[in-house]
């Protein structure tokens, strides 16, 4: 009957994320990931460079696993997620049918001071008993796996019958009255453990807030970061555009350059042409005038009189 329900409030987090069931001894890794204790021991002895699996973050340095007997003493120096297991063992009990310790018939609800599981009218009738009027009979149906996991009395984990009420701040631990006269007799500084809860819960929603505090700034320097990389982009790009504007307007003025220094040689060329063809000419002009003086001349040396010869030689010095 309670299973749909309580499947469906057992979300992933309860789940480990290497064998995929509900946690078994969950550990808290140092980045505050939770693995199963047999999890992570094999993950540990098919992958010795103790990672995490999830986050790449270090479980334990290496060289420990040398130092002590093998990758279960790191383990177990591991902190026990208490949390995430009381979490996985509510889970657990939602999601299973229960019977009625009264009448053994189906049972729906749930006496959170006697943890037991009841029908609806055993509930009623458990309430009525005097010993029984002020404990809480809640529906199992409309209950989360965190609502039963903090209704779960607390039991020494020396004696397990025996509810937890006092917590020794020497050893860190909570503990029942036969404890506190036994083994911390001599400690000092016994506090109720409902105390220490509280401070606890104080610490734990202070670190919550610094936490978040420092994810925003974490998110606000990523920001930042994006940020700058677009600004430091858009620079790159204008100056590659840049760069290649000048490149253009270098290329084209080279082309103008070439073109206009074969149009200058051409021109020059061509008055060279010019020039020298006229000098040429002058010069063939020149020529032709003095070869008819050479013919004059040497006519009138071979067949002139004298008269002739003095005429001609000053005829031909004037001209
Ligand atoms: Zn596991
Ligand atoms: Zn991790
Ligand atoms: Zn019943
Ligand atoms: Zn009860
Ligand atoms: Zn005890
Ligand atoms: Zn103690």
């Amino acid at each position: 009957m309670a299973t749909a329900t309580a499947a469906s409030s057992a979300d992933s987090d309860t789940e480990c994320s290497v064998c995929h069931e509900l946690f078994k001894n969950p550990k808290l890794l140092p980045c505050a990931h939770v693995l199963c204790r047999h999890c992570l021991l094999s993950w540990l002895t098919s992958n010795p460079e103790a990672l995490c699996p999830l986050c790449r973050g270090a479980i334990a340095d290496p060289k420990e696993k040398s130092k002590t007997k093998g990758w279960v003493e790191v383990v177990d120096a591991l902190p026990d997620d208490v949390a995430m297991a009381a979490l996985v063992e509510s889970t657990r009990v939602l999601s299973q049918d229960h019977v009625c310790v009264g009448c053994k018939s189906a049972a729906d609800s749930i006496c959170l001071s006697c943890n037991d599981m009841m029908c609806k009218p055993c509930g009623q009738s458990h309430t009525n008993f005097s010993m029984a009027r002020h404990h809480k009979v809640e529906d199992l149906s409309s209950m989360t796996a965190e609502e039963l996991a903090v209704s779960q009395p607390d039991h020494c984990s020396v004696h397990t019958s025996k509810p937890c009420e006092l917590f020794c701040p020497t050893h860190g631990a909570a503990i029942c009255h036969l404890c506190a006269s036994a083994k911390h007799r001599a400690c000092p500084d016994l506090t109720e453990l409902a105390e220490a809860a509280d401070k606890s819960r104080e610490e734990l929603s202070q670190m919550v807030m610094s936490l978040l505090t420092e994810e925003q700034q974490l998110e606000e320097a990523v920001a930042a970061l994006e940020r700058h990389l677009e600004a430091t982009e858009k620079v790159v790009q204008e100056a590659v555009a840049e760069i290649d504007m000048t490149c253009d307007k270098l290329e084209n003025s080279v082309k103008e350059f070439r073109r206009r220094l074969k149009e200058m040689t051409l021109d020059a060329k061509a008055k060279v042409k010019d020039t020298v063809l006229t000098v040429k000419v002058t010069l063939l002009d020149h020529r032709g005038r003095l070869t008819s003086h050479r013919r004059v001349a040497n006519r009138t040396t071979r067949g002139s009189t004298n008269k002739g010869m003095c005429d001609v030689t000053r005829a031909l010095r004037d001209l």
